[in-house]
């Protein structure tokens, strides 16, 4: 039987994403998809936010998506637009990118990393046991995996054969979008009415048009008949009064606002990340960019699982940071949604929304959160930075002018040291987190919430969030340090060192808040077995199939790891569907 550590069903953006972190985590990863060729039919998502350009650019590939696209320094809130440009971020801007060439771009890259993809195949059920998964494909012999990851859609199998409940809300509306020929000249551009918004704008090529128009009754997305050039027909008589003679089809979906979310992101050796996790109406253009996200802050957990570096309780941290962000993206688009329809009410809550936002504290908040530059996970109190992402600071090192970003690129966690250089060490963890000696000058200021103090070191996780801030030549951040290091990248190399270090500390010690080196003690106390691990290092242990599969203390098997538009707004949610502008 074929096996891979990892196999990923489903090679959409989520699951290319996925592939590429495991692949630069040292791991063997493998994707199934079903479609023959990574040509995607039609056209789905519109661009990436500021977030996900930023991740892109944390891997050094966001040129070549942002090179391909145009920028918006605006996101919008169903139809209020709320301008970013002020945003700290070397991309305070939305892009505006068709999936299709989003999707191009991603397959270069998995292709360099040398991804396998089994393409043309299916995931069609699978079965876990206690040290792996048995992956069945439609055609050919299964596959063994360590992990299996659906990154297989809203309709997702893996979710389904995983018992995994997805629960939420079925749909209110529903939607044709079309690429079609007509043999009028069209209405071009946007109609809100009571039913919602409706566009039709002209495609690359200058022939084809898109359409979008919402359905008179609410379907499935999943009923059974596909939608015709019929229902088409129908839905554009009902909203514009004529079909403007549409013909020629090349592709017709229907999209709805059925909004769900899996009730776990894990069960046992199987994980669902981006679709498969979370559904909702496209409105305010978030599907795409959270799979991105999810699928960045999955990777180096679990290549740091599979790789034995870390236990398996780390995956734990992946459903405690990124579900409540899913969730959350859920709630903003039932509340857009509701906003993109108009009519006298409708239109009076828009326009006292629109007031609020032309405010500008209200205006960052929901823009940090529409562009996911406000991302925080919880990772205990301390300063600002703990569990936000790290800014993209220009750094002067030994070496010469750096950005933070480019540490970023092979995706292994940096220890940022801004004080004395080679005023401390971290052996015990050195293969694993890259030591960084450098100076900052210049001014410390996160999206939404400003400026804040400098830290005199920074740990970045391979995502870009802070897993820890302080100062190293504190003896008592030291200890900090030792517990997001361990927490986060495993126990450390060198037998003496952490349970001296931890039998030193007492309790009491450890929660006093002058004492203030964050990062960790919740997530360290949170995982506790971690220790057990530890132990095995120390000692040379063994998994739990009875073979020395852990490496000797001090040693890496693996080696070098591997308007407001300021109050201004304009009917513009559908009109990302339409042109290749700002998504959403
Ligand atoms: C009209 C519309 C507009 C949108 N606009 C935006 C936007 O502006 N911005 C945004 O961020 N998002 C937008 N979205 C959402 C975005 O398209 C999705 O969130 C995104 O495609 C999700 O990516 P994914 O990789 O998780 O899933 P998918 O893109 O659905 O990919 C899943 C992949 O799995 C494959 N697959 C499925 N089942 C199996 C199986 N059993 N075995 C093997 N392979 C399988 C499929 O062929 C597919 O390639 C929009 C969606 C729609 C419908």
């Amino acid at each position: 039987m074929t096996g891979h550590a990892v196999v990923i069903a489903g090679g959409g953006p989520t699951g290319m994403m996925l592939a590429a972190e495991l692949t630069l985590a040292g791991t063997d990863v493998a994707i199934v998809e079903r479609r023959d060729s990574p040509e995607l039919a039609g056209s789905r998502a519109g661009g990436l936010h500021a977030r996900s350009i930023e991740v892109l650019d944390q891997r050094g590939i966001a040129d070549r998506f942002v090179s391909q696209g145009k920028t918006y320094p605006v996101v919008h809130f169903a139809s209020i637009q709320l301008d970013i440009s002020d945003f700290p971020s070397r991309h305070p801007y939305t892009l505006g990118l068709w999936q299709n060439h989003i999707e191009r771009i991603l397959a270069g890259w998995i292709g360099e990393l040398g991804v396998p993809v089994y393409r043309g195949r299916e995931v069609t059920g699978f079965t876990q046991d206690d040290t792996g998964v048995d992956v069945e494909l439609s055609d050919g012999p299964p596959l063994r995996a360590r992990y299996l990851v659906g990154c297989d859609g809203g309709r997702s199998l893996i979710r389904k054969a995983a018992g995994i409940e997805f629960p939420g809300w079925d749909p209110s509306t529903s939607s044709l979008i079309a690429e079609v020929e007509m043999a009028e000249e069209p209405e071009l551009g946007v109609r809100r009415d009571e039913k919602g918004i409706h566009g039709i704008g002209r495609l690359e090529d200058g022939k084809r048009l898109r359409v979008v128009v919402r359905e008179e009754r609410p379907r499935e997305a999943g009923e059974s008949a596909e939608p015709t050039l019929r229902d088409l027909s129908q839905a554009l008589i009902a909203v514009w009064g004529t079909d403007f003679g549409v013909h020629s089809p090349t592709w017709i979906s229907r999209f709805t606002d059925m909004t769900r979310q899996a009730a776990s992101y894990r069960k046992g050796r199987v994980l669902l990340a981006g679709d498969a996790a979370h559904v909702h109406f496209p409105v305010g253009g978030q599907g795409l960019n959270i799979g991105l996200q999810d699928a960045v802050n999955l990777g180096w957990k679990l290549g740091q699982v599979v790789r034995q570096v870390s236990q398996e309780d780390l995956l734990d941290t992946y459903q405690a940071e990124r579900h409540p962000v899913g969730a959350q993206v859920l709630k903003t688009t039932m509340a857009g949604t509701a906003l993109s329809r108009s009519d006298a009410r409708i239109d009076a809550v828009v326009d006292t929304v629109s007031e609020l936002l032309s405010m500008d504290e209200p205006r960052k908040r929901y823009a940090g959160r529409l562009s996911g530059l406000d991302i925080h996970y919880d990772l205990g109190e301390g300063h600002p930075l703990l569990g936000r992402r790290m800014p993209d600071l220009d750094l002067v090192t030994a070496d010469g002018p750096l950005r933070v970003f480019t540490l970023l690129h092979d995706a292994r966690p940096v220890l940022l040291n801004l004080g004395a250089p080679g005023s401390f060490g971290i052996d015990p963890w050195a293969d694993r987190v890259r030591l960084v000696d450098a100076t900052y000058a210049g001014p410390w200021e996160l999206p939404v919430l400003g400026a804040v103090s400098a830290p005199p070191a920074v740990l970045i996780r391979p995502d870009g969030h802070v897993a820890w801030t302080g100062d190293p030549g504190h003896p008592a951040h030291r200890d900090g340090l030792r517990e997001a290091l361990t927490t986060w990248f495993g126990p450390p190399a060198v037998r003496p060192e952490l349970p001296q270090a931890l039998a030193r500390r007492q309790p009491a010690e450890r929660d006093r808040p002058d004492l203030a080196s964050t990062g960790g003690r919740h997530r360290a106390e949170r995982h506790r077995p971690r220790q057990q691990l530890h132990r095995n290092l120390v000692e040379g242990g063994r998994d739990d199939r009875g073979e020395r599969d852990v490496p000797e203390p001090g040693r890496d098997r693996h080696g070098e790891l591997g308007q407001v538009l300021r109050g201004r707004r304009e009917p513009r949610d559908v009109r990302c569907l339409l042109e290749s502008g700002a998504a959403g």
